[in-house]
């Protein structure tokens, strides 16, 4: 037994997802979407059971009992994110309702007053669309200019060929830190030191690195950071923003509402302090509070173990999967996260998925909201197998089985 299976017990692990032991299909489930959500722990759906059945009230606002329990949690979550990516402060955090609200939350505050015309907003060929239709619409708003810094046929950022796009123009890069399509990992803090030499604020995209890598804002010095609960064994409906508090107070607010105001007379509104000013209405308060569980759980598994097994899982599906004819796998970087994209000669990637659903096999097929990515790589989509720290080398031993008795029936 390796080191990254000793450190973790991943049948105990497997014990907090009821949702895994179950058949489909009349097969044993075999999970393998993490990418697009992973499952939910025991503990967090513990959470939002007690939520609703014993502490449901709205927050901030009212002074009876309940109202003041899910206050105190919903705020020791905001204490907990701000622990767990280690914010300078807890009011950097913001809650939003997932990656993508995160983002577009700043392609229009922030946009709305830093972006003229003729500015440059650097995306890279790797993002998801959330991450660059946002800027896109800013663009138009604003007359902004999007360029694209180039990968390579392995799916990795070609970091030289940035640099050279990187000028006094160019106001802000947004880069993801972890490709969902190909699990690139990208050199997010090497990114964002060039991008501060030019002056350009940055956003990373860590929707998929956060259930996998350790994440330190201060150490990555970035300005923005949006990640989902959905995507780290929480909740679906909840996403953090981290944004520098110097930004966040400089920037006007997203929506307006209750919350986000200090005092509001038909002549104007005082806006709240952050985080609150971005916080407009009543939020999913069960499952932020319900989040904080998540990230426990992440935590007491710790970073290094999960990333070193998810490693192990990836390394041994890889070698079983090139066995397999015509299998060409799709995003060879040297630095991955546990995704494996592929495609199989003569099989439509579509049917794939179906054949391995109707095994019990759940894996995702299609562009997985990355169009361009697919345009450079000549594609229309892939099949995306992404694996969690549940996942087990007996269950890639009965993908790569149905994925060669599929091939064969197609050769
Ligand atoms: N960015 C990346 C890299 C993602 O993988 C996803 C989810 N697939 C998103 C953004 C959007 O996240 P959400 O749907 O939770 O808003």
């Amino acid at each position: 037994m390796s080191v990254a299976s000793a450190s973790l017990d991943i049948q105990k692990i497997r014990e907090q997802f009821p949702i895994l032991n179950q058949e489909v299909n009349g097969k044993p489930l075999i999970y393998l979407d993490n990418a697009a959500s992973s499952q939910t722990a025991k503990r967090v759906i513990d959470s939002l059971i007690q939520f609703y059945e014993k502490d449901h009230a709205n927050i901030h606002r009212g002074i009876h009992t309940l109202a003041e329990r899910s206050t105190k949690a919903f705020e020791e979550t905001r204490e907990r994110v701000h622990e767990f990516i280690n914010s300078a402060e807890a009011d950097e955090i913001i809650f939003t309702k997932g990656t993508t609200e995160s983002i577009n939350l700043v392609a229009q505050a922030w946009g709305s007053k830093y972006l003229k015309e003729g500015d440059e907003i650097l995306i890279s060929q790797l993002e998801h669309h959330s991450n660059i239709v946002p800027w896109q619409l800013a663009a138009e708003r604003t007359g902004a200019i999007i360029k694209v810094i180039p990968i390579n046929q392995k799916g990795e950022i070609l970091l030289e060929e940035y640099k050279k796009l990187l000028s006094e123009r160019t106001k802000l890069v947004a880069v993801n830190y972890v490709s969902n399509s190909l699990g690139t990992i990208n050199p997010v803090k090497e990114i964002v030191s060039a991008a501060l030499d030019v002056g350009a604020t940055t956003l990373i995209d860590a929707a998929q690195a956060a259930p996998h890598i350790k994440i330190d804002v201060q150490e990555l010095n970035c300005d923005f950071l949006a990640l989902s609960s959905h995507k780290m064994y929480g909740p679906t409906g909840v996403g953090v923003l981290y944004g520098r508090r110097e930004i966040l107070e400089d920037m006007p607010p997203y929506q307006g509402g209750g919350e986000m105001i200090k005092d509001v007379s038909f002549n104007g509104t005082t806006y709240n302090d952050i985080p609150y000013k971005f916080e407009a209405g009543t939020p999913n308060i069960g499952e932020v509070i319900a989040f904080k569980y998540a990230m426990d759980f992440i935590d007491e598994m710790g970073h290094e173990n999960i990333q070193a097994y998810e490693h192990e899982l990836l390394e041994y599906a890889n070698k079983k999967l090139r066995s397999i004819k015509g299998f060409t796998p799709i995003g060879t970087s040297d630095e991955k996260a546990s995704v494996i994209s592929f495609l199989i000669e003569n099989v439509h990637q579509y049917d794939l998925g179906q054949l391995l659903d109707v095994r019990g096999i759940a894996v995702r097929t299609g562009h997985h909201c990355t169009q361009p990515l697919m345009d450079f790589l000549e594609i229309d989509g892939t099949v995306r197998a992404s694996f969690a720290v549940y996942n087990t080398k007996g269950e890639i031993d009965v993908f790569c089985d149905a994925l060669e008795s599929i091939v064969k029936k197609f050769s």
